[in-house]
């Protein structure tokens, strides 16, 4: 049995006079430690997916395991990052990326040691005393995902964290959420409408078709992209292969429609 196990997930959303299947009979595992994408066209249900992983709602049929326990938002166990950074304003960064361990009665000595660290790692460094506003977009996903690390989850999910930048910002971000995710080991779960982001950060690319749904094709990034950083994936041979793959198959998803 796999670290996460999803299997035979329905969900739907219901209003007073329609009901909308978001997923249907959706199966997978994953290993401890691996990166995987949710990639498909807008509608097919990855955000609900990403929900549903992270314990926010709870699917309509099905089951979900993450290390032998179903989803709990409440646990420390989980990291969920989203497009928009939502740093609070009025809280300078430092306050920022403590606020989850605080919240959790974490907030150790050592464990504010290692929260101020992974700043500086990412680039961070004398940043502490600022306020969001005075930061580009690209340092404050940057804070936010020091954010979700500081809690030191289990499993992370990423619900498109570099669409809302611009495209040099996000292929270094790329990198260095590579490398940071690498050294710590995490499980990742990223959701991305970037083929090529998709390709370049992950071992497996789960490719979903909407209306209603559901899970189409599994694809197997090859060792050799997978063990290279992202930016330096995207001019290897292999990866315009997978690329056009994938891209045949998208396209062949939306001429069924
Ligand atoms: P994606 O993230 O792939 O674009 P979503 O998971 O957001 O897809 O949406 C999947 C389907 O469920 C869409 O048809 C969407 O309109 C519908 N949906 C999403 N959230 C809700 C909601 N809260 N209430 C009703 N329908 C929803
Ligand atoms: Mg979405």
């Amino acid at each position: 049995m796999g670290f996460l196990t999803v299997e035979n997930v329905h969900h739907s959303y219901f209003t007073p006079k329609t009901v909308t299947t978001a997923l249907q009979d959706i199966s997978f595992d994953m290993e401890e430690g691996e990166f995987i994408s949710l990639v498909g066209p807008s509608g097919c249900g990855k955000t609900t997916m990403l929900s549903i992983l992270s314990g926010l709602i709870s699917p309509t049929q099905g089951k979900v395991m993450i290390d032998g326990q179903a989803p709990n938002s409440n646990t420390a166990s989980i990291g969920y990052m989203l497009q928009q950074d939502y740093l609070f304003p009025w809280k300078t960064i430092e306050d920022n990326i403590l606020l989850g361990l605080k919240l959790k009665n974490q907030l150790s000595k050592e464990a504010k040691v290692k929260s101020l660290s992974l700043l500086k790692e990412i680039g961070l460094e004398g940043v502490e005393k600022q306020y969001p506003r005075q930061l580009s977009g690209g340092m404050r996903q940057r804070a936010a995902l020091v954010r979700t690390l500081a809690i030191n989850p289990k499993i992370l999910f990423l619900d498109e964290p570099f669409s809302a930048l611009d495209y040099q910002t996000k292929l270094k971000l790329e990198d260095l959420v590579f490398d940071t995710l690498k050294a710590y080991q995490k499980t990742t779960v990223l959701v991305t409408h970037d083929l090529g982001e998709a390709i370049s950060m992950s071992d497996r690319i789960l490719l979903f078709a909407a209306k209603p749904g559901r899970l189409h094709k599994i694809f197997i990034v090859p060792e050799e992209l997978r063990s290279t950083r992202p930016f330096n994936v995207r001019s290897k041979e292999v990866y315009s292969i997978l690329f056009q793959e994938i891209w045949k198959e998208l396209e062949s998803l939306e001429t069924r429609e």
